[in-house]
């Protein structure tokens, strides 16, 4: 049987979007890079809010599924999953999360709170577009909270999505696909891909270990 080389060929690539022409590979590896970058790759999002003042229209409910749905720059150099932190607090650490304050108000006319009015205690956490919508005051009304970001993963909430991907088949070559990703602009497109294939080497290791320790016990009894 002939052993095909896989090839990869990149047919754009920005911030925002990268292209790859994968060719010589199955389509369920294809789809295991799919799969691993939207659940495996971590991104930064709102959790937890503590609302000190809301006389808005908006429930406290609203305004926290709001405030989780936007898209924050994510640094997962320097930030860990809360479940893998050292620190043992429920509350979090410097490493686990970061607090993000809004405090707004609408004094002689209404104004729309914009994610541009969020405040991170690291200028690096913010959100991606300062321009998307939170809320509308009308004169006189005020939003005061306290907000918690934290690393997540999508496979618990549609929030901590990093990214849109979609796997096409190319079919020209045969057996050629092209996977499309568009980063939600928390990191670059790049990197959500190579942090993808860096999980899906992880778990075959695992499942190599694995599979190693069962053979050796298999031998010794
Ligand atoms: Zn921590």
């Amino acid at each position: 049987m002939a052993v095909i080389v896989p090839k990869i060929k990149v047919l754009e690539e920005s911030d925002e979007k990268v292209s790859l022409q994968l060719e010589g590979i199955d389509r369920s590896y294809a789809n295991a890079i799919r799969r691993f970058c939207i659940s495996e790759v971590p991104a930064m999002a709102i959790d937890d809010i503590v609302i000190l003042e809301n006389s808005s229209v908006l429930y406290d409910e609203i305004l926290a599924h709001r405030l989780g749905m936007i898209p924050l720059k994510t640094d997962l150099e320097r930030y860990v999953l809360p479940e893998k932190c050292d620190c043992g607090n429920p509350l979090g650490c410097q490493k686990c999360r970061v607090l993000i304050v809004l405090d707004a108000a609408a004094h002689d006319k209404p104004r729309t709170v914009l994610s541009g009015d969020l405040v991170s205690e690291d200028r690096e956490i913010r959100p991606v577009s300062p321009n998307i919508p939170i809320v509308k005051l009308a004169a006189g009304q005020s939003v005061k909270l306290e907000a918690y970001a934290r690393l997540g993963r999508a496979k618990e909430h549609a929030k901590w999505q990093p990214a849109t991907i979609s796997v096409l088949v190319d079919g020209k070559p045969e057996g050629s696909y092209i996977l499309k990703v568009e980063s939600s602009g928390s990191m670059p497109a790049k990197e959500i891909v190579t942090r993808a294939i860096e999980k899906l080497e992880e778990k075959f290791q695992d499942l190599h270990n694995e599979v190693a320790s069962k053979v050796e016990d298999g031998k010794s009894e």
